[in-house]
């Protein structure tokens, strides 16, 4: 039995990864309409390893490494979707609205990284007569959990207190916190962040933490969602 193996998109005769990825001419359009700089000498060439090892390391050196949302794996795997398309419908897919689509898809991609790693808090300092004196707000990198990332703000807001303010009640409008810290024994997996916040504590001659219902909190709320 003798097996084809002649490229389905350009008829060529030897459809290696090479030709179907980066030779084959529809896979060559994409490249040079996709954002990384293409030459016939560097890239792409007919190997394989030499293509690689050039979208790994060596259009760092072109492209800023800090913007550098290169959209090459997607790439990658649209071409190869393609050629598949081609080779069990028959259809063909346009260059152009392929490097588009993977544009697209590893923006998408990026975003839902940077927010899902990140979590805001904030907090208001208000005087005996209720009058806000001082905010602050930050982003954290997301915890194992919600409740980790209440304890580190709390951390963060005691911080703030301990170096700007003559503060020692602290609210939150979470109960899971409070109770934490009147009985961290009872958390164990908590046990490293509650000891920094017990420590903290002896600069707190006075230190209270008292329960602040979310709609009465809602400032610090706020600059928790805009941090
Ligand atoms: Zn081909």
């Amino acid at each position: 039995m003798r097996c084809d193996n002649y490229c389905p998109r350009c008829g060529d005769p030897e459809e290696s990864v090479t030709h179907a990825i980066f030779e084959c001419p529809p896979a060559l359009q994409v490249w040079s309409l996709s954002l990384t700089p293409t030459s016939p000498t560097i890239f792409p060439v007919s190997s394989v390893y030499t293509n690689i090892d050039y979208l790994f390391w060596k259009k760092n050196n072109i492209i800023e490494p800090q913007q550098d949302r290169n959209p090459y794996p997607w790439i990658i795997w649209y071409i190869w979707k393609a050629r598949i398309e081609k080779l069990f419908r028959g259809t063909d897919r346009d260059p152009l609205d392929l490097v588009r689509h993977a544009e697209s898809e590893c923006n998408a991609w990026f975003d839902a990284n940077e927010a899902g790693n990140q979590c805001g808090c904030g907090w208001v300092w208000m005087d005996s007569g209720g009058v806000i004196q001082l905010m602050g707000t930050r982003n954290f990198t997301r915890r194992e959990s919600a409740l980790h990332s209440e304890v580190e703000a709390l951390r963060w807001a005691m911080e703030n207190m301990l170096q700007h303010s003559p503060c020692q009640t602290f609210g939150t409008d979470c109960k899971e916190l409070i109770t934490m810290i009147k009985e961290p024994k009872a958390w164990p997996s908590f046990a490293t962040e509650l000891e920094r916040i017990e420590t903290l504590q002896i600069c707190f001659p006075d230190f209270k933490i008292i329960h602040v219902p979310r709609a009465r909190n809602h400032f610090s709320d706020f600059l928790a969602k805009t941090a």
